[in-house]
């Protein structure tokens, strides 16, 4: 593909030609959207707030004539992240929870290593805007020993998610000389990466890259894709060439307000990503960062979104809506479960019928007891039912003799 002003397809399908071109000026900007003047000083003011960079190719999926693109409203600095009353600088508290500069350390089995504050664009959403907004910089030699120090002496830690920043942004070499020193710990099991670059920097996804990859398995990569836009040839592409490598690939989306709060949008990412073979893995609730009061949704809205996912589209294509906290995340549900009635629990499907299930009562209190439904609350006329007690056929008389 030719990248706009006439550069050749060989410099724009490499990785560090894109990232040596990240669009951070206005001006670079209107070679890819037509800005009136009110916007450009806007996209100024915002941008002293919270620094922001495109790469060319994800700046060439944006719509040059629509000020409300998806794609734009995630990446171009917006004046209402100037006014926002109640946003923190590190909603998930990451800081008291990292032990060293580079490991945040959570779940007693797992650890998030920071190796890099780098990434292709910068999201304006993005909860780890308290270290990926300063200067580039790829941890220091000192920062990932320090780390990798730390895994080292916790036996428990079983998992290490390597992110950033994005980790993709590594060299190769830096890349191999990572994955083997975590791998010479002997109690890391698996190693995932966090990365966005098979959504705002394909090219990167290298058959050098994968290789490297695929020599210290077991690798898994969560990507993080948010609206049907972004998932073009390229990025199908970068997606192949993974799993051809034998990573296992899943996404992560964050549900952002006019960019994918609608749940035509959301089934068109969640289908689209199946046909890639990217399992949807979860739907972020976006967290309470400051400037972020314009792209925030509440709850319930999320909650109408997977409502109109669950039954409606392939089982495991449903994503796990989650709200991350400092202490972990926490799943959030449409109530399915209704209660229980006496022997029964009522459970409402996914196009709305109540049902009721047998569930006799055990001797046992139940380590997570059911909220009890008042008689009145489904009357039993109303709501289908499995036979209870249940009546099974007779046995067969056995053949004498
Ligand atoms: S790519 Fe990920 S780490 Fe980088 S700015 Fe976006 S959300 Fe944050």
């Amino acid at each position: 593909m030719s990248a706009p002003g006439g550069h050749g397809a060989a410099q724009w399908d490499d990785w560090r030609w894109q990232m040596t071109h990240r669009i951070a000026t206005v001006e670079e900007l209107g070679r890819y959207l037509r800005l009136g003047d009110a916007e450009r000083e806007q996209i100024r003011a915002a941008g002293r707030h919270y620094r922001w960079s495109i790469t060319p190719y994800y700046a060439s999926l944006m719509d040059p004539d629509d000020p409300a693109c998806p794609l734009r409203r995630q990446q171009v600095p917006a004046v209402q992240e100037l006014d926002d009353e109640i946003g923190l600088p590190d909603p998930l508290y990451e800081q008291d929870n990292s032990p060293v500069d580079a490991v945040v350390h959570v779940y007693p089995d797992r650890v998030a290593f920071k190796v890099t504050n780098v990434c292709p664009t910068y999201c304006r959403y993005c909860f780890r805007e308290y270290f990926v907004g300063n200067e580039d910089e790829h941890h220091t030699r000192r920062k990932i020993d320090e780390g990798l120090a730390y895994i080292a002496a916790h036996e428990a830690i079983r998992d290490v998610l390597v992110t950033g920043g994005d980790p993709f942004l590594f060299s190769d070499r830096r890349l191999e000389e990572l994955l083997g020193r975590l791998r010479a710990i002997g109690h890391v099991e698996i190693i995932r990466f966090g990365t966005r670059t098979p959504c705002t920097l394909p090219q990167r996804i290298t058959p050098e890259l994968c290789r490297i990859l695929a020599r210290h398995h077991p690798i898994w990569l969560n990507t993080h894709f948010n609206h049907p836009r972004e998932l073009t040839a390229e990025a199908a592409r970068a997606c192949g060439l993974l799993l051809a490598a034998g990573v296992p690939l899943g996404n992560q989306t964050v549900l952002l307000k006019g960019v994918n709060d609608d749940a035509q949008v959301m089934r068109a990412l969640v289908h689209g990503l199946l046909r890639m073979r990217v399992r949807p893995y979860y739907i972020f609730h976006c967290q309470l960062l400051a400037g972020t009061a314009h792209l925030r949704t509440s709850i319930e809205k999320g909650l109408e979104v997977m409502q109109a996912l669950r039954g409606h589209t392939t089982g495991f294509g449903v994503p796990n809506y989650v709200l991350d906290t400092p202490y972990g995340k926490v799943p959030l549900l449409p109530q399915y479960l209704l209660g229980r009635a006496g022997d029964e629990v009522l459970v409402r499907t996914w196009n709305g019928a109540v049902w009721r299930e047998p569930n006799p009562r055990g001797n046992d209190p139940p380590a997570v007891p059911l909220p009890e439904l008042p008689d009145h609350a489904y009357p039993d006329a109303a709501t289908p039912r499995r036979p209870f007690p249940a009546t099974r056929p007779a046995a067969a008389p056995v053949p004498a003799g």
